[in-house]
C-alpha cells in the first residue's frame, strides 16, 4: 500500500511513535521500582501487544522472562464479543510469578477481566495490568489497571500492533481508522 493510500484510511493521528517511546521507558522506571527482587514475568497478549512488549521490554533496565498468550474475542469486526477463547496458551508454570500483562488497548475490558481470573486461578502471586491505551467510556467491566499509557476516546484505532482485519498492525503511530474502511 502506498503512503498516500494509508494516509487516505487514516483521519487523526491520535499517540506518536515519539510519544509512545517517551510514555514506555517512564512506564518501565516505575515497573522496575515496584518490581525490585520480585520474580517478574511479563505475559504479552498476541497478536496487538507485540510492538508494546518490544518496546517497553527493551525499555526495562532489568533482564525479565516473556511468554506470550494468543486470545480472540474480535474477529474481524470493530466489536468486542465477550466470548474469550485461547487460540495459544502459555508455555510457563505462574505458580509463584508476579505477572505483568502487557495490553495494547483496553476497551470493553472483558477480555482482560477473564486473563485476570485465568491467571489468579493458575497460583501466581500477582497479577497487574500494563496497557498501552485505554478507553474509559467503553468499560463494560471494571478492570483494575495498573500502569496505562494514554486515555483516548472511543473511536476504533490501529497501528502500533492494533489492526483491523489483520491489516495496519505496522504502522509506527496510532491513529483513527477511517470509518469509510468499516462501514
Ligand atoms: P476488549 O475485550 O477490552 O473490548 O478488547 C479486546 C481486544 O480488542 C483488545 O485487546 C484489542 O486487541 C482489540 N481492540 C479493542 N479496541 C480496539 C481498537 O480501537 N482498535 C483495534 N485495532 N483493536 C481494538
Ligand atoms: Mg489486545
Ligand atoms: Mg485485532
Amino acid at each position: 500500500m502506498r503512503a498516500a493510500d494509508i494516509a487516505d484510511d487514516l483521519t487523526d493521528v491520535l499517540v506518536t511513535e515519539e510519544q509512545i517511546a517517551a510514555k514506555l521507558e517512564e512506564l518501565a522506571a516505575q515497573v522496575a521500582h515496584d518490581y525490585e527482587g520480585k520474580d517478574l514475568l511479563l505475559v504479552g497478549v498476541l497478536k496487538g501487544a507485540v510492538m508494546v512488549m518490544a518496546d517497553f521490554s527493551r525499555a526495562l533496565p532489568m533482564l525479565v522472562p516473556i511468554d506470550w498468550m494468543a486470545v480472540s474475542s474480535y474477529g474481524t469486526g470493530t466489536r468486542s464479543s465477550g466470548v474469550v477463547q485461547i487460540r495459544k496458551d502459555l508455555d510457563t508454570d505462574l505458580h509463584g510469578k508476579h505477572v505483568l500483562i502487557i495490553e495494547d488497548i483496553i476497551d470493553s475490558g472483558l477480555t482482560l477481566s477473564w486473563l485476570l481470573e485465568n491467571f489468579a486461578s493458575r497460583g501466581a502471586a500477582s497479577v497487574e495490568v500494563l496497557a498501552l491505551l485505554r478507553k474509559p467510556d467503553a468499560m463494560k467491566v471494571h478492570v483494575e489497571c495498573r500502569y496505562v499509557g494514554f486515555d483516548i476516546p472511543s473511536d476504533f484505532v490501529v497501528g502500533y500492533g492494533l489492526d483491523y482485519a489483520e491489516k495496519y498492525r505496522n504502522l509506527r503511530d496510532v491513529a483513527v481508522l477511517a470509518p469509510h474502511v468499516y462501514s
